[in-house]
């Protein structure tokens, strides 16, 4: 049967692999031989259920949005990953990985982050598991997002404001993997999306994969149906998107919808949209999509939404594009700001900047008025109130 999942060599079509240094390969080895066994472990699946539900506060609702269904002429479910604790997706995927780390036996955990979040949810477990924690973060970054750096200082992590580069994502993720290849054996890499070498990608996909699964059942209840005709979701390196896909991605009945980050306009040279202006190359490990010029350089993406403004995709992604299995909409800073104040009035959820990408996809499709749509609200929009504010008042 043809799938869309990871195959035993770590690839998604040509997509995938490990791309790494000689002295990450015995870590690397080490997690590929673990993670599958850890992860469908009885153990792990208990302490893994009982956390998420009793800490994270799953399962997160499939709320019908009414008023948003009546204006696009389809009936929208939104999956509220908004309501977790921390405020977005990104935890899952924290706590099932220092789950993985302490099996392993490691005393010390490292993890890149860009707009903060990942480094809260890290920092949230790693207090909640009494381990060391360091979070690389660009130096821009750090200045642009002061209450998450202050967030993970108080949760206990230690926030080192990377130089190199343009002291964004990045360079943080370059300044992680070189911490990691001096101290692989004590360390353990929190990864916060569905990239990095194999098996990263697989592993954070089945860790977030617990949004599809509950999907399914929510769906059942509600429309006497599994499965929806559209599941819509934002894309930075495509962590949300995975789960919210997983058990939907064989399945040829469910139309899958990414919305990446337009910026500025997908031909602006302002844009992170990696998916359709990326070229093949190898970046963190794996082969994907890659933001690069003409002699590969690594071009610096850029959109409203720290979250999305990754220079690559997940491979999954990348090969779901190449497949023609999804649709790919890229979404302006715009577009995106605008379906946030709609969301906002039309059903009192201010979702965060990334979220309202995929929100902003609902313009550019066609429904019938029986399709049933599930779009995943990632986070919630507390933490841009500042762009919120600026963008209105400017208008
Ligand atoms: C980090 C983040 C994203 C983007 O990451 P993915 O791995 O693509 O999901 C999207 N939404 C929110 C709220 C985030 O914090």
């Amino acid at each position: 049967m043809k799938t869309y999942q990871v195959d035993e060599n770590g690839y998604y079509g040509e997509f995938g692999g490990a791309y790494i240094p000689e002295i990450l390969y015995h870590c690397v080895e080490d997690l590929k031989s673990t993670y599958l066994q850890v992860l469908e472990s009885e153990s792990f699946r208990k302490e893994f259920d009982t956390l998420l539900r009793d800490y994270v506060g799953r399962p997160s609702p499939l709320y019908f949005a009414k008023r948003l269904s009546e204006k696009y002429g389809a009936k929208i479910y939104l999956k509220r990953e908004d309501l977790n604790h921390t405020g977005a997706h990104k935890i899952n995927n924290t706590i099932g990985q220092i789950l993985l780390a302490r099996q392993m036996g490691k005393t010390r955990i490292i993890a890149e982050t860009g707009a903060g979040q990942h480094g809260v949810a890290t920092a949230t477990v790693c207090a909640l598991m009494n381990m060391e924690c360091v979070v690389y973060m660009g130096k821009t970054d750090v200045e642009r997002q002061m209450p998450n750096v202050k967030k993970m200082e108080m949760l206990g992590a230690t926030v080192i404001p990377v130089l190199s580069g343009n002291m964004t994502l990045k360079d943080a993720t370059n300044e992680a993997i070189r911490d990691w290849c001096c101290n692989p054996s004590d360390t353990y890499y929190i990864i916060g999306s569905t990239v990095g070498p194999h098996p990263y990608p697989d592993m954070v996909a089945r860790l977030q994969s617990v949004i599809s699964e509950e999907i399914k059942k929510q769906l059942l209840e509600k429309e006497g149906r599994e499965h929806p005709d559209y599941l819509i979701a934002c894309v930075g390196g495509g962590s949300n998107a995975a789960g919210t896909i997983y058990h939907f991605v064989d399945d040829e009945r469910v139309k899958i919808v990414l919305a990446e980050a337009g910026g500025k306009g997908i031909h602006s040279g302002m844009s992170a949209a990696t998916i359709q202006l990326g070229k093949t190359g190898i970046l963190h490990g794996a082969r994907t999509l890659i933001m690069q010029s003409e002699d590969g350089q690594i071009e610096e993406p850029y959109s409203v939404s720290a979250g999305l403004d990754y220079p690559g995709i997940g491979p999954l992604h990348a090969n779901l594009h190449a497949a023609n299995r999804a649709v790919i909409l890229a979404i302006d800073d715009d577009e995106a700001l605008n379906a946030a104040f709609e969301l906002t009035r039309l059903e009192g959820i201010i979702p965060a900047i990334e979220s309202a990408h995929a929100l902003g996809a609902l313009e550019k499709m066609k429904f019938k008025p029986e399709d049933v749509v599930v779009l995943t609200v990632s986070g919630r929009g507390d933490k841009d109130m500042d762009t919120y504010i600026n963008y209105k008042n400017n208008k």
